[in-house]
């Protein structure tokens, strides 16, 4: 990749429009590999680049790829009605950049979902063709029957769409927790599926999509890059 002007990759990583990023410069606010930068429009090679800006490292992504532990009573979206916004728990520099959600996880569901600002990437892992799937271990109210499960696998119909859902893997791990995997991903369908058997979700965490699993020491509230080697996972 040929090397861009500093305030240019400063502007593209979300740290705000071009004159603001060359005033961080000029400001001594902003390190190049460790090196404090002098001038905005010095060229900088991108790759493996690590900038820190108002005290904070900043590793360049030319497109962001993020896994977030979403907790509990936040909301997936940026005009959020009745709780906080998950967004309110990243870097400033992700909101500017216009990081959006793969999918949506209700206010009330923890666990994993991607963070990204590449819209091929969130259109292949949102459309059912692709097939991949994510799985939410699922806490009920009432004890699971074998029955429940064979339903779940055999398919449910929900009430706005007559194309039955399935659920394509379910294991139960105790009496009322089961591992379900779907590939869809309706309005509020685990917990619709759920219904629709019978029983009813008193708590929902996704732990896998595609061959990503959380990472157990990816804490609620925290995120992390996902590299070449993560992404290779989720296809
Ligand atoms: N299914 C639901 O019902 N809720 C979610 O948050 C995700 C899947």
């Amino acid at each position: 990749a040929k090397p861009l002007p500093l305030e240019k990759i400063l502007f593209s990583q979300g740290f705000g429009t071009r004159r603001y990023c060359s005033d961080l410069v000029f400001s001594d606010l902003v390190k190049v590999n460790g090196v404090l930068a002098e001038d905005p429009d010095e060229r900088i090679l991108t790759e493996g680049l690590l900038l820190n800006v108002e005290g904070q490292d900043w590793e360049f992504h030319e497109k962001a790829y993020i896994a977030f532990h979403k907790p509990m009573n936040y909301e997936c979206s940026h005009k959020t009605t009745h709780h906080p916004s998950i967004y309110s728990l990243l870097p400033k520099p992700f909101v500017e950049r216009g990081l959006q959600c793969v999918g949506r996880l209700d206010f009330d569901t923890t666990g994993l979902i991607l963070i990204s600002d590449d819209g091929q990437f969130i259109h292949k892992m949102t459309t059912p063709k692709k097939n991949i799937g994510k799985v939410y271990q699922i806490a009920t109210a009432d004890p699971i029957t074998q029955k429940q499960i064979d339903h779940l696998l055999k398919g449910v119909v929900l009430d706005d769409d007559p194309k039955p859902c399935y659920a394509t893997a379910c294991k139960q791990l105790s009496d009322r927790v089961l591992a379900m995997t779907i590939v869809e991903g309706r309005y509020h369908q685990v917990k619709r599926m759920m219904a629709a058997v019978g029983n009813h979700v008193a708590q929902l965490h996704r732990t896998e999509i595609g061959q990503y699993t959380l990472p157990l020491d990816l804490a609620e509230g925290q995120w992390r890059w996902l590299y070449p080697n993560d992404l290779i996972q989720l296809s």
